[in-house]
């Protein structure tokens, strides 16, 4: 019932041409593929020729990261009613390399996350504990924390929110967690969502699995009953191993 999504971040990376020529790329290997939503989240720089680029195909395009106010003096800084000019549909939010670098909180997830909503772009909200964080016991803590305070007060919202599941530990590794790992912690995250919504909105809202996905593995995360999908980094800079993630999702 829940339909997969799976997303490449494709992090600084790519100039705008490089850009347009992997969407040529990626649109031709995933042709005529309608159950798996597929997403390419280029940096803000790529953003106008990538829209040009995925018009008029399955392949949907998203941001890397997005302010909360509308407009003013943010240095830097892009706002939710840019993007959407743009043809932007999903925007990432939380990522842990800005938690890592970027002095991003969860308290500052929500607010883009709300911005986000609020233009009508769909949030994909990154949790995920580091691994000092899993060898202390406080996956559990971490995750439910991240979940609880980056989606609060979303309202009707939380029900078009995308989750990724990302173990930093995971990212950019090479290590992966096993699918039983990831199950387990896509399952704390139903259970969460189950407690900050109502009626069957839990079940609706799609979780991705992100940490060194790649054609090898995809398969066997995706066919676990509460991963609906990836959020990829280092395989989606490659139309090949992109779109072989995205048919292990059909
Ligand atoms: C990511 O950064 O979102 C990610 C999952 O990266 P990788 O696939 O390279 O681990």
């Amino acid at each position: 019932m829940r339909t997969k999504i799976v997303a490449g971040n494709w992090k600084m990376n790519k100039t705008a041409s490089e850009a347009a020529a992997l969407i040529e790329g990626i649109k031709k290997e995933v042709a005529g593929i309608s159950k798996v939503e597929v997403v390419v989240c280029p940096p803000f720089t790529d953003l106008k020729d990538a829209a040009a680029a995925c018009a008029g195909s399955n392949v949907a395009l998203g941001a890397q990261n997005v302010h909360w106010e509308a407009s003013g003096a943010f240095t830097g800084e892009i706002s939710a009613a840019m993007l959407k000019d743009l043809g932007v549909t999903y925007v990432i939010i939380g990522h842990s390399e800005r938690r890592q670098y970027f002095g991003e909180t969860d308290e500052t997830v929500n607010k883009r996350t709300k911005a986000a909503l609020a233009a009508g772009l769909i949030p994909i909200v990154c949790v995920g504990e580091t691994l000092a964080e899993r060898d202390a016991g406080q996956m559990e803590s971490v995750v439910v924390r991240q979940t609880k305070a980056g989606l609060a007060d979303l309202g009707d919202g939380l029900k078009k929110v995308v989750i990724a599941y990302e173990p930093v530990w995971a990212i950019g590794t090479g290590r992966t967690a096993s699918p039983a790992q990831a199950q387990e912690v896509h399952a704390l995250i139903r259970r969460t969502l189950a407690e900050i919504s109502c009626g069957d909105t839990a079940n609706t809202i799609r979780i991705q699995y992100g940490g060194s996905m790649k054609p090898e593995n995809a398969q066997e995360l995706m066919s676990q009953p509460d991963i609906d999908g990836g959020l990829i980094g280092g395989a989606a800079l490659k139309a090949d191993s992109f779109a072989a993630i995205v048919k292990a999702g059909v």
